[in-house]
């Protein structure tokens, strides 16, 4: 389908992941815990931002698949003439090429995280680097909102 003109977002890349893929097809789907030990790059003025870091188990990483096309809505991941909505899968085809992989934090050194869990191209554009919500509590003061119930 036509791709909407995009609107800026503001989005700035704070840094690169190297892992050892260069090719699509060698790329696992989804990255496992127990893969390869891969390099989160961060680029300044964001090196000091990864100060606490290493406490937690679990990161979440957001990256921005840039090889990817972007006009599908509908698809056919398998090939076979059933075509799913992008919405309902996880493939690197979406209007807004957001990966996010749930990884291990292995090691900081300077300004690399090294991390298993990956799943991208080498060299591609990281968004961003949180803590695994689950393992997060809010370091801020409770506001009304955290106790609302549906
Ligand atoms: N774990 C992320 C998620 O669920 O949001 C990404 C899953 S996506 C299925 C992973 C696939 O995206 C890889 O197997 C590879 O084919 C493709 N891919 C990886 N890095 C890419 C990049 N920089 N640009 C475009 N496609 C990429």
């Amino acid at each position: 389908m036509p791709v909407p003109v995009p609107d800026d977002a503001g989005l700035t890349f704070i840094g690169k992941i190297h892992t050892p893929w260069t090719d699509r097809m060698e790329c696992p789907r989804q990255g496992r815990k127990d893969g390869p030990v891969c390099r989160i790059e961060i680029f300044e003025p964001w090196v000091a931002g990864l100060k606490g870091i290493e406490q937690y188990e679990t990161l979440e990483v957001l990256y921005w698949l840039d090889k990817s096309r972007r006009d599908l809505v509908l698809q056919s991941p398998k090939s076979d003439g059933e075509a799913r909505g992008t919405f309902s899968l996880r493939s690197p085809v979406r209007p807004n090429p957001i990966g996010t992989s749930l990884v291990k934090f292995v090691k900081l050194e300077g300004n690399t995280v090294f991390v298993q869990g990956l799943d991208c191209l080498d060299g591609t554009p990281l968004i961003d680097l949180k803590p695994d919500h689950c393992n997060f509590t809010p370091l801020a003061p409770p506001q009304k909102g955290d106790f609302e119930t549906a």
